[in-house]
């Protein structure tokens, strides 16, 4: 019966991330006036903006304009109804619940906003950096990272970052990475700490190299096309926690 209360808040809190992904990145605020439509502005009464079952029972559709609505709606709103779930079967109702909930949350907007913007956005990253800083310190941190391995996993993971970026500059003359992506990795420090930083670099430059082939030499995108680097980023600090250790009892 919990777990389907949790399941409820959950979908409620990813329609709100879904404002987020949305509206942050195109600087509108995002607390006041009703959900509307993107295609013809239709402002979505509340009976008609029930997380998940909406989009299933208007069949992915605006009942207004007919047009589509973007799948990323929904898979927002399930995966964070899931996340609720499933960090309560973790950790009971407890302070690292709410770390687990946090630092996931972080991870599925940041996913979003780098897909369809290509933007990492700061407002993201810093708040969740401090309030991961603040669970480390009380020493309640989800991933059992201690507070030397945050706060060099935090100062590593931003630095290297920052020198690919300078090196790339001077070599290549354009940006190949932005600050976004080195505040991003400061922030995965933090929560997970030193040890997942390179492994989560690595992992992600070859899945992101990987794909980008697959655009490239398949669906002959032009060379020029970028690749959402973060999302890649994600998807590897959001694997960390269950395959990181794997991956170091095997060296
Ligand atoms: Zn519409």
């Amino acid at each position: 019966m919990f777990s389907l209360l949790l399941f409820i808040i959950g979908g409620i809190f990813g329609s709100f991330y879904n404002v987020c992904i949305y509206r942050l990145p195109n600087e509108l605020d995002i607390v006041s006036k009703n959900s509307f439509c993107i295609h013809c502005k239709y402002k979505i009464p509340f009976y008609l903006n029930i997380p998940i079952i909406s989009y299933i029972l208007n069949l992915g559709k605006c009942k207004n304009c007919n047009e589509k609505i973007s799948l990323s709606y929904f898979i927002v709103e399930l995966l964070t109804a899931f996340l609720f779930v499933y960090s309560y079967n973790l950790f009971g109702l407890s302070f690292e619940f709410f770390g687990y909930i946090i630092f996931y949350s972080s991870l599925i907007i940041i996913f979003f906003t780098d897909l369809k913007y290509y933007l990492i956005l700061d407002k993201i990253t810093i708040p969740i950096s401090l309030i991961g800083l603040f669970f480390v310190i009380i020493d309640l941190n989800p991933f059992n990272t201690n507070f030397y391995d945050s706060i060099l996993g935090g100062i590593i993971g931003y630095l290297t970052i920052y020198i690919i970026r300078y090196i790339f500059f001077k070599i290549r003359k354009v940006e190949g990475m932005g600050l976004g992506d080195a505040k991003l990795f400061l922030m995965i420090g933090i929560w997970l700490g030193i040890k997942s930083i390179y492994l989560i670099l690595a992992s992600s430059a070859l899945a992101g190299a990987i794909v980008g082939s697959i655009f490239i030499y398949i669906y002959k995108k032009d060379k020029n096309f970028q690749i959402p680097y973060g999302c890649f980023i994600v998807l590897a600090s959001a694997l960390y926690p269950k395959l990181g250790s794997l991956f170091y009892n095997l060296l």
